[in-house]
């Protein structure tokens, strides 16, 4: 590495950009591991080599271990005892999130006894053999699927391989309720896992309240909460697709009668009901990233007030609003001070009951602040 550049390495941090490589010394080969030295030649760790990445390598180590299948096999026991030993293992759960589990480029998602692997970097693509192996010695009766994520695999440079589900549906069990994972048709791996313990969370607030889920793909939110005794909910989402999941989803839990769902912009949707002079008891805002860019973040800053605001004024007096942020640029401390700003806006008085952030199947390593992605808080109209 570049002389100075090796800071953050040291610091904890895996990522190593193009500009930082002062030269490829010896034999090397897309996608295979290399060593990593700074300007003086002292070893950092070891990492496969992603040339066509601005991010050109993550370490999978940093003491003098090969990186083999059997780095993968070590590293997937330990992602799996932490699970166990928190509780987190669940018929659904993540049981490998990339860097946080010190295997960057590797998502591995449980449900029921299928496992979903998605390979993020070429280096991880062309070894997914090793991954698979490590699969069947932990799981040796679930099949495992494989779904890379296409445009990680364009950035990298490898053909995304999507293989197809198991037959048959998956139904899944989340706290008291069920949910259909259609695996490789709908958003990430089947389900939003890191919102698992959000869910659980706010469904156990809802009790006689009247709930609004918007931007709820597949109604999650909405079906926890009139699991836990909510008097009806309103569905929003711009997708047709799925609102057809949702649908599904509150008739498999049974509380379609006591459910209502419209399609549309969740950004008129709400204005709309403000205007109406609507309330609720319980509002959930679960937005898309509005920005994958560190210099839109001020654009996706607007997106998030804008929201906030017609979520807060749709409250009732001690009503709930459960807001979130999964852009990657977006802080804690910038999303409290987005939701400061809309509250004074909306003129609404809220009291903060919680902070939120991902389930812990998605663990954050404190040395590397990538790995916090998922942020919000939990406000109650005071
Ligand atoms: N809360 C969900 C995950 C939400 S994902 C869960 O726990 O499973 C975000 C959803 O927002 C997607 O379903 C997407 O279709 C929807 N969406 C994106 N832009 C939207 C918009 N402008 N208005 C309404 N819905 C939108």
């Amino acid at each position: 590495m570049k002389r100075g550049a090796e800071r953050r390495i040291r610091a904890g941090h895996p990522w190593i950009y193009r500009g930082e490589v002062a030269d490829l010394k010896g034999s090397w080969s897309a996608g295979a591991a290399v060593d990593v030295t700074d300007a003086a030649g002292h070893y950092l760790g070891r990492g496969f080599y992603s040339p066509r990445s601005s991010l050109v390598c993550r370490l999978l180590t940093r003491t003098d271990e090969a990186v083999d299948a059997a780095l993968v096999r070590r590293r997937l026991e330990a992602a799996l005892d932490y699970r166990r030993a928190a509780g987190l293992v669940a018929a659904a759960y993540r049981l490998c999130w990339s860097e946080a589990d010190g295997l960057p480029g590797l998502v591995v998602d449980r449900y029921g006894p299928v496992s979903v692997m998605q390979c993020l970097t070429l280096g991880m693509a062309r070894n997914a053999d090793w991954v698979r192996e490590a699969l069947a010695a932990l799981f040796p009766d679930g099949p495992v699927v494989r779904l890379d994520d296409p445009t990680a695999a364009r950035i990298e440079g490898f053909e995304p391989v999507r293989e197809a589900a198991p037959e048959g549906e998956l139904v899944v069990e989340e706290g008291a309720g069920r949910f259909v994972v259609t695996l490789g048709a709908g958003h990430k791996t089947g389900l939003y896992l890191d919102q698992r313990e959000n869910r659980l969370l706010t469904a156990s607030l809802a009790r006689g309240r009247r709930v609004l889920d918007a931007f709820c793909y597949a109604g999650g939110f909405a079906c926890h909460a009139l699991l836990g005794g909510a008097e009806r909910a309103l569905l929003l989402d711009s997708s047709a697709d799925a609102l057809a999941l949702a649908r599904r989803n509150l008739s498999l839990n049974g509380v379609e009668a006591r459910a209502e769902l419209r399609e549309g912009n969740a950004f008129d949707g709400l204005r709309e009901l403000a205007t109406r002079g609507e309330r609720f008891g319980l509002v959930v805002l679960d937005p898309p990233p509005f920005t994958r860019r560190k210099d839109a973040v001020e654009a996706a800053a607007r997106g998030y007030k804008e929201i906030n605001i017609r979520g807060l004024r749709l409250l009732e007096r001690g009503g709930l609003l459960a807001t979130f942020s999964c852009s990657h640029h977006v802080t804690p401390a910038m999303f409290e001070e987005i939701c400061r700003q809309a509250a004074g806006d909306a003129g609404i008085r809220a009291r903060v009951l919680a902070t939120l952030t991902q389930s812990r199947d998605h663990p954050v390593i404190l040395t590397i602040p990538e790995s916090r992605y998922l942020t919000g808080l939990l406000l109650e109209s005071a």
